[in-house]
């Protein structure tokens, strides 16, 4: 029998190992952003191109590499970084395995530009899929430049499994945010497509919290500092009061190297523990020192897991020092909890000077015409009926709207949506006037129908009905508004405006109205019909959550995801009491819809009971 052991040959060895090493364009921003800091870079620049998938460049100052190095730090295991075993418990560096670039190279065409802070020349190398193509000597600045163009180029179904350019960018941003806040003493500059997502210049760690997370992040800080033996903690939590739905804020970095611990994470909630709402979470950055001898090192590369030796003495130290932060800056006896919320001035309103409300009546405006124009949405001011009840009757106009009427486009939806797929036992029509709706617990409506008993929950079939309705704002018509009395300033950080500013457009067609959008303010004049003005941040922190944590499997449609989060967000909750009227309209409303048997996240609106089962319950 012939041999069948063979040695892969080193490009096929290469994308094996890239496999591991570079999943996405962010995974290659860490990398890179890594062996500039290695290098010793005082100033580094990223630069990406459609969320790193055409490019991601990053120009480093630091000490850049001769002639040999320059075409050797392509060889896998090529690293300056170690030299032997013992190297691995004084591990100074973030990267040692000299995988990255061998990784990089073999699934992308690689420029490397690159020059010793001394020498008259420097060396520029192309390679692609592992393979050379050519080294010449160039001029070029002291240090380094890696440009890295069309990622997988050579592996088509990985780059056809690369997700959406909002979420590609925002792994690369996080990545960004993990690497600049550990290395305020670098200057950071990062560039989308020509545009300046961030420019940081050195600072102290406040300072560089701030630039990246935007001023209004400055009040929130405590800063937490203990030295012991075995670690020094040191870095910042966010007040109490700050806590927020989203752990998009929560950073640990032990050694300056970014990590993810739950156990210690459960160390800082336990630190806070009685001082957060239910539900959310303290932000912090919060950075651990300690001898790389009690750090297992020798993690996977891409993985930000890490062992300690000594874990149970590290919790009750990092509890402690944050409780101690908690306790000094005086942060917990001013928490009542008990008090009543609504009274309390949202803080955003807090140390300005209280303007006139003033009211705008539109003179035009009679409850009993129907409005079929679009009316400017900041005239449209109308509460006379409750968010909830309202946004019942929303969808019954467009209904009512003639042929002839203005607004064509929701009438044609509105006899589209009268086909619907799922076999359900009535139509609209037939239930109309005749069914008795009678609810159940505050929770249920409860119809019956020539087979037996209808079961409807409230939340999810209203969370149909107000999903098809802003899908229908976002794509086809503009929704209308209500103008607040006060406009309301949000509290964002610079990436959460980031997040929204480029769903912007879809949140105007939904109802909101902003008075300014900036990088760092947002400032809301006008709502949908179906919300509460003091619902908006928590509608606005789930949205951004919910962008953020993107469910990859399930594709991404930007407007369906808007949809989904504002209709599960708006929609009239469980355990709260309808009227007749408003029950009945809820059941046409949602028999209206082309899936009314689903709610937008996949749960069933409703359930039946069959006159069998309700024959052999009594048998
Ligand atoms: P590692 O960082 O694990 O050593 P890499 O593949 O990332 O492996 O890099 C290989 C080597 O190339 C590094 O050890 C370093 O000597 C050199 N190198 C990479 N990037 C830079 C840079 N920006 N400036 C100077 N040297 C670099
Ligand atoms: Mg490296």
């Amino acid at each position: 029998m012939s041999d069948t052991i063979r040695l892969l040959p080193d490009h096929v060895a290469n994308q094996i190992a890239a496999g591991e090493v570079v999943q996405r364009p962010a995974s290659v921003v860490k990398e890179l952003l890594e062996n500039a800091i290695d290098a010793g870079a005082t100033s580094v620049k990223l630069v990406i191109k459609d969320a790193g998938k055409t490019l991601i460049q990053v120009i480093d100052n630091g000490r850049g590499m001769n002639e040999t190095d320059a075409r050797l730090c392509f060889e896998r295991h090529a690293t300056s970084k170690i030299k032997q075993a013992e190297d691995l418990f004084q591990l100074h560096t973030k990267g040692f395995r000299g995988e990255a670039l061998a990784s990089i190279a073999a699934v992308a065409q690689v420029e490397l530009k690159t020059k010793t802070q001394n020498a008259e020349t420097g060396t520029t190398v192309r390679i692609e899929g592992s393979k050379v193509i050519s080294q010449e000597v160039t001029v070029t600045q002291p240090g380094t430049s890696i440009q890295v163009k069309n990622l997988f180029f050579n592996l088509p179904a990985r780059r056809n499994f690369l997700k959406s350019n909002t979420v590609e960018i925002r792994h690369c941003i996080d990545e960004f945010h993990r690497v600049a806040l550990a290395h305020p003493e670098i200057a950071f500059t990062f560039l989308n497509n020509g545009s300046e997502l961030f420019q940081l210049p050195i600072s102290n760690l406040r300072q560089r919290i701030v630039n990246v997370f935007g001023n209004k992040t400055n009040e929130k800080l405590v800063p937490v500092q203990e030295e012991t033996p075995l670690v020094n903690i040191s870095g910042f939590i966010h007040k109490p009061e700050y806590a927020k739905k989203s752990r998009s804020e929560q950073f640990f970095f032990v050694n300056h190297r970014f990590i993810k611990s739950g156990y210690l994470h459960h160390a800082v909630l336990n630190a806070f523990e009685g001082l957060l709402k239910e539900g959310v979470q303290p932000g912090y950055v919060l950075f651990l020192e300690a001898d790389p001898k009690t750090i297992d090192v020798n993690i996977h590369p891409t993985k930000t897991e890490i062992k300690f030796e000594d874990e149970q003495t590290l919790y009750a130290l990092l509890r402690s020092a944050i409780k101690h932060s908690l306790g000094q800056f005086n942060l917990v006896p001013v928490l009542d909890f008990e008090r009543d919320q609504t009274l309390d001035t949202p803080y955003s309103y807090k140390d300005k000077t209280p303007v006139i409300p003033r009211i705008e009546v539109d003179k035009n405006f009679n409850p009993f015409r129907e409005n079929t124009s679009e009316a400017p949405p900041k005239k449209a001011f109308k509460k006379t009926l409750s968010p909830a009840w309202e946004s019942l009757y929303s969808g019954i106009k467009k209904e009512i709207i003639s042929p002839t009427g203005l607004d064509d486009s929701s009438w044609e939806l509105a006899i589209e949506s009268e086909e619907k797929t799922g076999a359900f036992p009535f139509t609209a029509e037939e239930l109309s006037e005749s069914s008795p709706v009678f609810q159940l617990h505050n929770k249920y409506l409860v119809l019956p129908h020539q087979e037996g008993l209808l079961l409807i929950n409230q939340n999810l079939a209203h969370q149909r009905i107000l999903y098809e309705e802003i899908l229908k704002s976002i794509t086809v018509s503009r929704a209308s508004s209500q103008q607040l009395l006060l406009p309301l300033e949000m509290d964002f950080s610079k990436e959460e405006i980031r997040l929204l500013a480029e769903i912007k457009e879809e949140l105007e067609f939904s109802g909101f109205v902003f008075a300014t959008f900036d990088a760092e303010n947002v400032l809301l004049e006008g709502i949908p019909v179906f919300m509460e003005a003091t619902d908006i941040p928590a509608i606005f922190l789930q949205l951004i959550h919910d962008i953020q944590n993107e469910i990859p499997e399930t594709g991404f449609s930007q407007n369906d995801l808007i949809a989904k989060s504002l209709a599960r967000s708006g929609a009239v909750k469980n355990g709260s009491s309808l009227a007749l009227e408003q029950q009945a309209f809820m059941v046409r409303k949602l028999f209206l819809c082309k899936e009314p048997g689903i709610s937008p996240y996949g749960k069933k609106t409703m359930v039946t009971l069959s006159r069998n089962e309700l024959d052999n319950k009594f048998s």
